[in-house]
């Protein structure tokens, strides 16, 4: 495991009026480098060799390292690069993904903007679990055997696949009916009924929340919030109810897209209370705690309370829909998530702290 002196010893040899912001070329690392660039960073991406398409047209890197996989990220020759230009890495979920968490925790010796520390933390099921446990944030039921089903429930699959093969069902014989249906239509496996997740469905409206932490500033912000769209269960529902039941669709949550949505201005809040306790108990398992964002994943039921069914410990994917209304409002300019980042640092470079948001 590296830890955050050896980081700290990297980040000691670099040159801090010359720094860059560097990511994986995927997920959000648009707004990641344009948000660079606009507070005077270096942006740099790692690109796989033909993906680089969005980030030449659109212009938004100074410097594109392209490797012919993702996790070459981790070569030797990629790192000693990032390191030449002083890079901070911000992690994203493709960066997780890809690059996988045992190799960002024991071999990529270069400094993360961000806490690499708690990245397992939102990546594992029951760590996330105990992570919103502690910060008594309402959580959906979970129910360890699909005997005991007795309300709707969503059935979830770990893994790349990422929304395909879930399903609904309210009782063990719907799920026995709808699980083989699944395997049949070769969506799930056999093996992976034993690692099923099996959650209670909350019925309501979804907010992802995006969160940014200021170490800088000591506070917690939110700053804007999306929806998601997933395919096919958004294309499934335009469908009449009548001509659902004919077609006989398997469904899947597959995310394609995000959706910019705001919240009843009442319920703000409790959204804001909900990123302190958050913050305070991530600060208990890891100092310092989340470093700039993070997203609670909720869906806000008919009693206006928030259910948390998933977190992203890092910037989460919804930030895509760019404009964050409550960014504006606090900033009066258009501040991206990745805008946000590099005025964190830029700050952190002005008090000569920039080893505060590094691990
Ligand atoms: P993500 O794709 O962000 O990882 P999940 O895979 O956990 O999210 O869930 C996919 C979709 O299913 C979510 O966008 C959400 O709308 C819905 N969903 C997830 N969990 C629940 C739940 N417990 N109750 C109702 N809807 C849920």
């Amino acid at each position: 495991m590296i830890d955050r002196d050896e980081i700290l010893e990297v980040l000691s040899g670099y040159d801090t009026d010359d720094l860059s912001i560097a990511t994986l070329g995927s997920h959000t690392a648009l707004h990641i480098l344009k948000g660079a660039k606009e507070e005077g960073f270096r942006a740099v991406a790692v690109c796989e060799e033909g993906r680089t398409t969005p980030y030449e047209r659109l212009d938004v890197a100074d410097e594109i390292i392209v490797v012919e996989s993702f996790e070459d990220m981790v070569s030797d020759d990629v790192q000693e690069r990032l390191r030449e230009l002083n890079a901070l890495v911000v992690p994203h979920g493709s960066f997780v993904a890809y690059v996988g968490l045992d190799r960002i925790e024991n071999e990529f010796a270069v400094p993360i903007l961000g806490n690499r520390f708690l990245l397992r933390w939102e990546s594992e099921r029951s760590k996330e679990r105990e992570l919103l446990e502690r910060a008594g944030l309402k959580v959906p039921k979970v129910f360890d055997s699909p005997d005991d089903i007795d309300r709707p429930v969503m059935v979830k699959f770990p893994g790349a696949r990422g929304g395909r093969g879930y399903f609904i069902c309210s009782s063990p014989e719907e799920f026995e009916e709808k699980a083989r249906k699944m395997i049949e239509a070769g969506h799930i496996t056999e093996d992976d009924l034993e690692t099923a997740h099996i959650e209670e469905y909350v019925v309501g409206t979804n907010f992802c929340v995006q969160y940014f932490r200021s170490l800088m500033e000591d506070t917690v912000e939110v700053l804007g919030m999306d929806r998601r769209y997933e395919t096919n269960i958004d294309g499934l529902v335009r469908m009449p109810a009548r001509d659902q039941l004919e077609a006989g669709l398997e469904p899947s949550y597959v995310i394609s897209g995000n959706i910019p949505v705001v919240v009843r201005e009442s319920l703000l809040v409790q959204l804001f209370e909900m990123g302190d306790r958050l913050v305070e108990a991530s600060e208990e398992i890891h100092e310092p705690g989340f470093i700039g964002p993070f997203c609670l994943q909720t869906i806000c039921t008919e009693d206006l309370e928030f259910y948390v069914f998933e977190i992203s410990g890092r910037i989460d994917g919804g930030t895509n829909v760019m404009f964050l209304p409550y960014a504006y409002l606090k900033f009066g300019e258009v501040v991206t998530m990745g805008r946000r980042i590099a005025m964190e640092l830029r700050v952190a470079v002005d008090r000569g702290e920039v080893d505060k948001l590094v691990t």
